[in-house]
């Protein structure tokens, strides 16, 4: 009989659930999308019981398909959209108010008032001030919901990013864990002690009370109670998703750098285990931590990335697909002088504007898509370029950078990005890397693999983008990158 491990992905758009086995194969998966609320401007919103929902629905759906296809599920793997916070009542398990999603802005202003205190929020959680992370959406929540600060002084609620909730639900309320690396992204967790710390809680005015305890990626998270699936399984595994996917591209070794690129591109180098705390605005942040010890990452990410791609095809409507894109950008020379500055929603790291606005630069009476579509796939490994100067000043430089996502199906987007970065880039060969990495994490609990050498040894890379363009070029083409967030960053100023 075939043993396998179900990794459930429970991502900001979809909830997907994949059936692995142990040399990493996908053997089935479901998928369901689930609705995103925005009920007010920067605000944005899930509803936890259409979380719950999905979940057990694509799990019991892959659970069934594997019985069928006579594979022995051994365990669960759990990997999440990071920084979305819920906080339920203990006693019924009923969320207090709707998931608070990553994306929300709502307490900008809670952050601002804060500020004095940016310094010392990032030298102990490696992260920085913003909205973006868990402690000011869990505040608002215990502020904003009538008796919540109340129940919660007296140990009656629990707040949990989406790991956690999935876990005290699938437990029945067992568990009330998280991982190392979803704690990382809360501004509760102390990334050198590894802890909640004392003063980060009161400073954000959320009571210790209500938080989870915190385990290894690697470990007894609980065991699903009777009748919530349909058979009993043990939850051994749990990441982030930017971090799980590190995990799923074998990210094992300090020097290791993974980048995503879906809707945003997130990379993560790791830096080994010691954290490394950045003078070029990029975060420090838990990589994974096995059998007690932690390895620490820098994270860049990059708010638009096929989202540009997305913007061409639906929004301005100049390509009929995402994958046109490619032919259209192959059509052009390097001189083609258009630069895209993709900030729809702001410019990420090393620059962090939130509220700079996208430009366009070079065009004449000949611009057509394909400029528009070259600009866009360009910009992309501009910004990756960036990041990796970022992360070259911060000390850790990286012979590869192993890529995944929707975009990298893009030959063409992988060899300007070897070009950009002059490093070799590497395509593997399952693209599922975060499902994939909840899934080895859960296998090293349950001993289907005997350590990270055994899962490393599992790697398999389609295709490696060697840089080969000319020098003079690369630099003309960064020049006018350079010049072009230049002038995008001055014209923010102006307002
Ligand atoms: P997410 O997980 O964020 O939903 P995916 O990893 O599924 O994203 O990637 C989807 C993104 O990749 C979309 O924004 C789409 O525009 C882009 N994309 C998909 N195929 C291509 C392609 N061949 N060339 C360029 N971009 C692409």
């Amino acid at each position: 009989m075939t043993i396998g491990i179900l990794s459930i992905d429970q991502g900001t758009t979809s909830t997907r659930a994949i059936v692995f086995n142990k040399q990493g194969q996908a053997l089935c998966s479901a998928q369901q999308e689930f609705t995103q609320l925005y009920p007010d401007n920067g605000w944005v919103e899930h509803d936890p019981e259409e979380i719950w929902s999905t979940t057990l629905s694509v799990c019991s759906e892959v659970l069934d398909k594997a019985q069928d296809a006579g594979i022995r599920v051994a365990g669960i793997g759990i990997t999440n959209q990071r920084e979305t916070t819920v906080v339920w009542d203990k006693a019924t398990g009923k969320p207090l108010y709707n998931a608070i999603v990553w994306q929300d802005r709502r307490t900008a202003s809670i952050c601002a008032d804060m500020s004095h205190k940016s310094k010392k929020i990032t030298a102990k959680t490696g992260l920085l001030l913003d909205p973006y992370f868990s402690a000011t959406k869990v505040a608002w929540i215990l502020d904003n919901v009538e008796g919540a600060r109340a129940k919660a002084d007296n140990g009656e609620v629990a707040f949990g990013t989406i790991d956690t909730f999935l876990i005290w639900r699938l437990t029945n309320g067992q568990s009330h864990v998280t991982d190392t690396t979803n704690a990382s992204r809360t501004n509760l967790f102390n990334i050198y002690d590894m802890q909640w710390d004392n003063e980060l809680c009161a400073w954000f005015n959320v009571p210790q009370l209500v938080l989870p305890k915190v385990l290894d990626c690697a470990s007894d998270f609980g065991v699903t109670a009777k009748g919530v699936l349909p058979y009993e399984l043990p939850i051994a595994g749990v990441a982030g998703d930017q971090q799980a996917a590190l995990v799923g591209q074998c990210g094992f070794n300090k020097g290791a750098l993974k980048s995503t690129y879906g809707t945003g591109c997130f990379a993560l180098l790791n830096t080994g285990t010691e954290p490394l705390a950045s003078c070029s605005r990029l975060l420090t942040t838990v990589g994974f931590s096995l059998n007690g010890e932690t390895h620490y990452a820098l994270e860049g990410s990059i708010f638009t990335a096929g989202a540009n791609v997305q913007w061409l095809r639906d929004g301005i409507q100049v390509i009929d697909t995402a994958k046109a894109s490619q032919p259209l950008a192959e059509s052009l020379e390097y001189d083609h002088g258009v630069v895209l500055v993709p900030a729809f929603a702001g410019l990420g790291a090393p620059h962090w504007e939130p509220n700079a606005r996208a430009s366009i630069y070079g065009m004449t009476r000949d611009t057509s898509n394909a400029h528009f579509a070259r600009a866009a796939l360009e910009a992309v490994c501009y910004q990756t370029y960036d990041l990796l100067v970022a992360m070259k000043q911060d000390g850790v430089e990286s012979t590869t950078v192993l890529v995944d996502g929707g975009m990298v199906a893009n030959d063409w987007l992988c060899q300007f990005l070897a070009d950009m970065v002059q490093v070799d880039i590497q395509r593997p060969t399952n693209m599922e890397s975060t499902a994939l990495g909840a899934a080895f994490l859960a296998g090293l609990q349950l001993g289907i693999y005997a350590d990270i050498d055994e899962v490393s040894q599992l790697k398999a890379i389609e295709r490696v983008f060697t840089p080969t363009i000319d020098t003079n070029i690369r630099q003309a083409c960064l020049k006018r990158w350079q010049a072009a967030v230049k002038s995008t960053l001055m014209f923010h100023e102006i307002g």
